[in-house]
């Protein structure tokens, strides 16, 4: 697929990004997603079936683009991918244009820009070196909604293991790499318990937390509004408060002086 633009303007919520006065970008390199995930957005909104979806198609003249787009481009946070994953299965990775995530990060991340990626794929770690070498401009995102692998296969059949990504988390964050965990879509059936494993065994690896609901149901949103109560309160006794993004409910993601201001003035 030959596309016209690659480095585009977003304005996917703030929780995603780092310098909230920098402009932000999306880069999506390819249509469609091996992962395959019931509840994908992407795949809705462009109104794509789960066959066509699942055998994603690069974009053939990524690198060329990017070449042409980054000196006329004001540095800012670029997001990979709100629209697909950047790491694919290997299993659909045939042709030279899948193998252009890696010089895609070098370039942004050479001429300046920073890098957000969010991930369900501890093919992440391909790019270690990477990752290390600017850890000031980028944060690796895992996308972990449930602690159990079987509702996973249910949900995202093309994704790798739960127990994969959250390797992947510890490994980033051991190595200091900032790191995010997405639990989102917060699905129905999803338990209180599920997310006090994922917090638990995370704790210490994930630098922020974001959670959202599933956005094509509004009629999920009271399961969501219920569960955000209760999340609060696990998050807010564990002193986490200040790393936790609840989207949809916030228009940014607040620095934690401000959110500890807004508790203090609720509590008198
Ligand atoms: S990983 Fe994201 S883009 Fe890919 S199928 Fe799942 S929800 Fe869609």
């Amino acid at each position: 697929m030959i596309r016209k633009t690659l480095l585009n303007l977003t304005k996917i919520e703030a929780a995603y990004f780092t310098e909230e006065d920098m402009p932000h970008y999306g880069l999506n390199h390819y249509l469609g997603c091996a992962h395959n995930c019931l509840y994908c957005y992407a795949r809705r909104m462009l109104r794509m079936s789960r066959e066509q979806w699942s055998e994603p198609d690069p974009v053939e003249n990524a690198l060329e683009l990017l070449r042409e787009e980054i000196p006329r481009t004001k540095p800012g946070t670029v997001m990979l991918c709100s629209m697909t994953d950047a790491y694919q299965p290997l299993r659909v990775r045939h042709s030279r244009s899948f193998f252009q995530t890696r010089p895609i990060l070098e370039m942004l991340l050479e001429a300046g820009f920073y890098v957000v990626i969010q991930t369900k794929s501890p093919g992440v770690l391909a790019d270690l070196d990477l990752f290390q070498e600017y850890r000031k401009r980028v944060r690796i995102g895992m996308t972990i909604i449930t602690p159990d692998d079987l509702v996973r296969r249910k949900w995202e059949p093309g994704a790798p293991a739960i127990e994969s990504r959250i390797a992947a988390i510890q490994m980033l964050s051991m190595k200091d790499i900032p790191t995010q965990v997405s639990i989102e879509p917060l699905l129905p059936g999803t338990k209180y318990k599920d997310i006090v494993s994922l917090v638990s065994r995370l704790y210490f690896n994930a630098d922020r937390w974001i959670l959202g609901v599933l956005n094509y149901r509004t009629d999920y949103d009271v399961y969501y509004s219920d569960m955000r109560n209760y999340l609060e309160s696990l998050f807010d006794s564990c002193g986490m408060m200040d790393r936790v993004y609840f989207k949809q409910e916030h228009a940014a993601f607040p620095a934690p002086a401000e959110r500890k201001d807004q508790k203090d003035v609720q509590k008198t």
